[in-house]
């Protein structure tokens, strides 16, 4: 008899939700997780004494509603904070904008800049609000087998097919014209503010090897806008910090029965005749389980944990040739004070730091950013999205003082000149000089920094590549593409193994859904004896 039902690789969100609804069907489940926390990127650090930062994701994707229902996330110490501003984008020459939930507030905003813009505003909204509930269904779906589809799946994309022809004639034109074009083209078509267009198309380069001008980017925009049904993604905190979110999941999942070991490190998945078999972790102790489930991204689970023989050579062709260069970096600081931004220094106006803060002014300037990355180096200018999550959660920080959070892009994987090493701290410094040219009192703030770049990534937090969401994001990798063509369903060419994190359907962003639709799919399996 196998040690337990299932072993689950990993302890990010995606694998406790797995976890927690696996446990819940009756399964007898155990988490290995290599570092000694459990979250993944989703995590709560102390980066200085007294002060503690989400030192990866800082905002969730947002999480998905329906699983902190099930599984009474909230009852396990879940709280969520979403700021009434969306987005407040920072410019050296023009004023500051601020995006908010509200929408006649966010015209008012608009209206001094371009009366263009604040009309077109709402509709666009709408737009992207219609189009992202038609596409939502298909998060939770497990993507259809492309040649032999069962009868659900074709069921499931006849009322796909139906709910868009309910979107009207003008949206799915939109959808489909969209969906393929460049970010930067879509944007244009709606507002002529540089500052709009760049908050917009931020959203769909976040985490991608590519520019506003990279063909497909507005696709990136209709995922996320199917996530939260917004075109401007929101800012959606938790209290504690991200780490509070998984240290919920782990509560859950403890009390549903599963048992989580951290600073298990699995070298190897080791594989027989009959299937996934058991693991091997790097102490040497083997444990074996009836089926398991990687949380580790795909080329870390197919060409790091299997042995190749057991895998076709051309599926092992195609994982290779899955793209997961990361382009991010992420710079957390300890600050004595509130930097003053330009343009938001009056004091009554601190609710418009309180959500995410971009630099990234104008669309020029992302592109620029991208071209130091295609060219291996990292950029002197980046696109920086800025939060500083204790001006609604004090006790992140000691009294007066603040934590900040800064995601960086584009920081590429492999550096053309030199390693991550030996330029860690030229690159922090160049980054701090940035945010001090919007807040000239920056500098002189800071009480200590982290600096992760991407190769940390890779070599602490577990990501192949340094990709924050375990692959690109593209069109050719989404859906029924996601990881693979034929390979879209959670389960793997090897029998018993599964993958549940953000290398599958619907990919990265912190909001558990991967993790969710895999444990579908393999309870569904435990009950047909297919497992
Ligand atoms: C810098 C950064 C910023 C981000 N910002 C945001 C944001 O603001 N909002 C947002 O929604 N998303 C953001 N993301 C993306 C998001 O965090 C990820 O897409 C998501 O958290 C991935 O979750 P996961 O559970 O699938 O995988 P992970 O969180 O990567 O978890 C995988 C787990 O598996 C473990 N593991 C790997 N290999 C092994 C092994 N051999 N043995 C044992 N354990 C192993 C790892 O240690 C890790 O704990 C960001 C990511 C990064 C890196």
């Amino acid at each position: 008899m196998p040690d337990y039902d299932i072993i689950i690789i990993g302890a990010g969100h995606n694998g406790l939700v797995t976890a927690c609804y696996l446990a819940k069907a009756g399964l007898k489940t155990l988490v290995l997780e290599r570092r000694e926390i459990v979250g993944g990127s989703a995590v709560t650090e102390e980066i200085h004494p007294g002060f503690r930062c989400s030192t990866l994701a800082h905002s969730a994707a947002p999480f998905f509603a329906p699983i902190v229902k099930d599984l009474q996330l909230t009852r396990h110490g879940l709280e969520t904070i979403t700021p009434p501003v969306r987005v407040l984008a920072l410019s050296s020459e023009t004023p500051a904008i601020s995006i908010y939930h509200d929408t006649a507030r966010t015209i008012r905003e608009l209206e001094p800049i371009s009366t263009r813009d604040a009309k077109n505003y709402p509709e666009f909204e709408r737009s992207f609000a219609r189009i992202g509930k038609m596409l939502a269904p298909l998060l939770a779906t497990t993507p259809p087998a492309i040649e032999h589809p069962s009868a659900g799946e074709l069921w499931n994309l006849g009322k796909l097919g139906r709910s868009f022809r309910g979107l009207g004639k003008k949206d799915a034109y939109r959808l489909l014209r969209w969906g393929p074009m460049a970010v930067a083209d879509l944007v244009a078509e709606w507002f002529e503010s540089e500052s709009l267009r760049a908050i917009v198309a931020a959203r769909g380069i976040f985490g991608a090897f590519a520019g506003p001008w990279s063909a497909g980017t507005s696709a990136g925009l209709l995922w996320q806008a199917a996530m939260d049904g917004h075109a401007i993604g929101a800012s959606s905190f938790v209290r504690g910090g991200m780490g509070a979110l998984t240290g919920a999941l782990a509560n859950a999942a403890r009390e549903a029965g599963v048992e989580i070991k951290t600073g298990s490190d699995v070298a190897r998945i080791d594989i027989n005749d009959e299937g996934a078999a058991k693991v091997l972790l790097i102490t040497g102790e083997e444990i074996s389980a009836h089926s398991i489930v990687s949380n580790a991204d795909p080329r870390t689970t197919f060409l790091n944990l299997v042995d190749p023989v057991w895998l076709d050579p051309s599926f092992v062709l195609k994982v290779r040739n899955y793209r997961a260069t990361g382009v991010s970096a992420k710079i957390n600081l300890a600050l004595s004070g509130l930097p003053s931004f330009t343009g938001v220094e009056d004091k009554n106006d601190a609710d418009r730091l309180s959500g995410r803060i971009q630099i990234g002014p104008d669309i020029d300037y992302l592109e620029r950013a991208f071209d130091a990355a295609k060219y291996g180096d990292y950029s002197p200018r980046p696109y920086l999205d800025i939060t500083i999550p204790s001006l609604l959660d004090p006790d992140l920080a000691p009294a007066g003082a603040h934590v900040m959070s800064v995601y960086v892009q584009y920081a590429p994987y492999k550096l053309k000149d030199g390693d991550w090493n030996s330029r860690r701290e030229e690159f922090a410094d160049s980054v701090v000089d940035v945010i001090n040219d919007y807040a000239s009192n920056f500098q002189e703030l800071i009480v200590a920094r982290q600096v992760i770049t991407p190769l940390d990534l890779e070599q602490i937090y577990g990501m192949s590549g340094g990709h924050i969401h375990h692959g690109e994001q593209s069109l050719d990798q989404s859906f029924t593409f996601r990881p693979l063509i034929g390979w879209a369903q959670y389960r793997t060419p090897i029998k018993g193994l599964y993958l549940c994190g953000a290398g599958t359907h619907p990919g990265g962003g912190v909001s558990g859904r991967p993790g969710a639709n895999a444990a579908r799919e393999i309870i569904k399996d435990f009950k047909t004896k297919k497992a």
